[in-house]
């Protein structure tokens, strides 16, 4: 694919060169300035990541600069930073348990009780904020390791602090990120909005409940045919996904406009019981149905966790049941976010291949264990021809799982021809940005700059968009681009005769 995007790319400046000889002199001058600005913003980046030390931050500059296309690995809650959070409890007028890190919803608690504070309190205790602050993020993780808890409680802990409060502002935050993006040279994001509603049916039904996880798809099939009919014939169950529907349509209703088009995924949550995983499924697959803004369904929580780890393989049998019925319906997994150490080596040598055989999966979420999958060459040939892409979060992952450099798969899966996509994961909770993300392939893994464009790229050709809103976005990628190689090579060219001139 790079092969083709090079070719492509000569292509456009041989016909650029060519339009000079035949074509109108002003017409032909603005096409050769397009073919020439690229290779000047090309010959500019070879420069900059050929350099030794590298000049981290004329590359940052870069990277802020870069259009990024889609962020295609991104989670609502986690996305929004916890000083937005804060701004919402005082909107709220409700306050923060000071023995807790927590929101106290009773009401106003703060006014009888002075164990809670209000945020404008916490904002005057500047030690009590910063506490606040690593409570709600991975801020200063790295500098104060005294305090700190395994790297990967500390990252899925913080959600328990505004998983609720980010429920109450769906609008807010989604124009919040809207405008963070556009700040990022972002045209696109598809977030995981909203968990499926689930039904737990511990009580009511043990059926699924006390299935073995080892179970055959062919064995589990008819327990989840009536589990199916259940919940066709559940009216409240339905009115719920009615209303999930309704709310996702009206909080994304004013979000899209010229530059910036928004689209949501629906997940479920790895760590629950096998019937409520089932039951959000059910209500996720309805919602990818029924509403053109959910384009997929993911799966999330810690995959180490005792009943990730131990239900992996029976929720890949669950979407694949219901892959037959919706076989349009597109999943992006997250699949082996996992390290040496983590599980027991056996825990890392199915997740991908099952993401992708068993639940047929389009594009894998980190990826990050392929090395220790059974048969990994010949899975990696099969993700290859297929084309599923890999989403690389390389904050997250030196984070939870301690993979970075060249430890980290990225490195295979340019290797094998296997479609990556950049993006942030969670950057509210890793107080990143997507450009920083760029920063980061740009300078530890230095791909040449059609490659780096060919991966922007990908950020469209492998969003679960339909065909023509694709075609649409990367019409407005290629201006992105053209307009950003004219300004880089306008720039190069006046810090040349500027610096000739000293
Ligand atoms: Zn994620």
């Amino acid at each position: 694919m790079l092969k083709i995007v090079s070719e492509k790319f000569l292509l456009r400046v041989l016909t650029a060169l060519l339009v000079l000889v035949v074509s109108p002199a002003g017409i032909a001058q603005t096409k050769v300035i397009v073919g020439s600005d690229f290779l000047t913003t090309q010959n500019y980046y070879n420069k900059l990541i050929n350099s030794d030390p590298l000049p981290i931050a004329q590359l940052n500059l870069f990277a802020n600069q870069l259009p990024k296309g889609g962020d295609l690995h991104h989670h609502y809650s986690g996305a929004l930073y916890a000083e937005t959070y804060l701004d919402w409890v005082e909107k709220k007028g409700l306050c923060i348990v000071k023995a807790s890190f927590k929101i106290n919803f009773n009401g106003r608690e703060h006014e009888k009780n002075e164990s809670c504070l209000t945020v404008a309190s916490v904002r005057a205790d500047e030690i009590f904020y910063r506490k606040l602050l690593m409570h709600w993020s991975d801020k200063d993780f790295a500098n104060h390791f005294h305090e700190a808890l395994p790297p990967d409680i500390q990252f899925f802990s913080s959600f328990q602090y505004f998983t609720t409060i980010s429920k109450a502002f769906y609008k807010d935050g989604l124009q919040q990120l809207k405008i963070r993006a556009k700040n990022e040279n972002l045209q696109y994001i598809e977030t995981m909005l909203a968990r499926g509603p689930a039904i737990n049916e511990i009580d009511s039904n043990k059926e699924l409940d006390g299935l073995s996880p080892a179970i055959s798809s062919e064995a589990l099939d008819p327990y989840l045919d009536s589990a199916w009919q259940r919940f066709e014939n559940d009216e409240n169950f339905q009115n719920q996904i009615k209303n999930f529907i309704a709310e996702i349509e009206s909080d994304t209703a004013d979000i899209d406009d010229a530059d910036f088009t928004l689209r949501v995924q629906v997940y479920v949550m790895r760590n629950a019981s096998p019937s409520s995983v089932f039951s959000s499924m059910y209500s996720g697959f309805k919602a990818a149905t029924q509403s053109k803004k959910v384009v997929g369904l993911n799966i999330v929580g810690p995959e180490n966790s005792v009943v990730a780890m131990r239900d992996y393989s029976l929720h890949m049998k669950m979407f694949k049941y219901f892959k037959n019925k919706y076989p349009d319906v597109r999943l992006s997994l997250h699949a082996g976010e996992l390290s040496l150490g983590m599980v027991p080596p056996e825990g890392l040598r199915y997740h991908i291949r099952s993401a992708v055989e068993i639940a047929g999966a389009r594009r894998i979420g980190h990826g990050l264990d392929i090395m220790y999958e059974s048969d990994a060459d010949a899975l990696l040939k099969k993700i290859s021809q297929e084309q599923i892409a890999v989403e690389i979060n390389l904050t997250s992952n030196e984070f939870i799982a301690g993979v970075a450099g060249q430890s980290h798969p990225v490195t295979i899966y340019i290797q094998r021809n296997i479609p990556i996509v950049i993006s942030t994961d969670d950057e509210g909770v890793s107080r990143s940005s997507i450009s920083n993300e760029y920063l980061l392939f740009i300078s530890r893994y230095k791909p040449s700059y059609s490659f780096l464009k060919n991966t922007v790229y990908n950020s469209i050709q492998f969003s679960f968009l339909s065909d023509d809103e694709k075609l649409k976005q990367k019409k407005i990628l290629d201006q992105r681009f053209a307009r950003f190689e004219k300004d880089t090579a306008q720039t190069v060219k006046y810090f040349r005769r500027v610096n000739a001139a000293d």
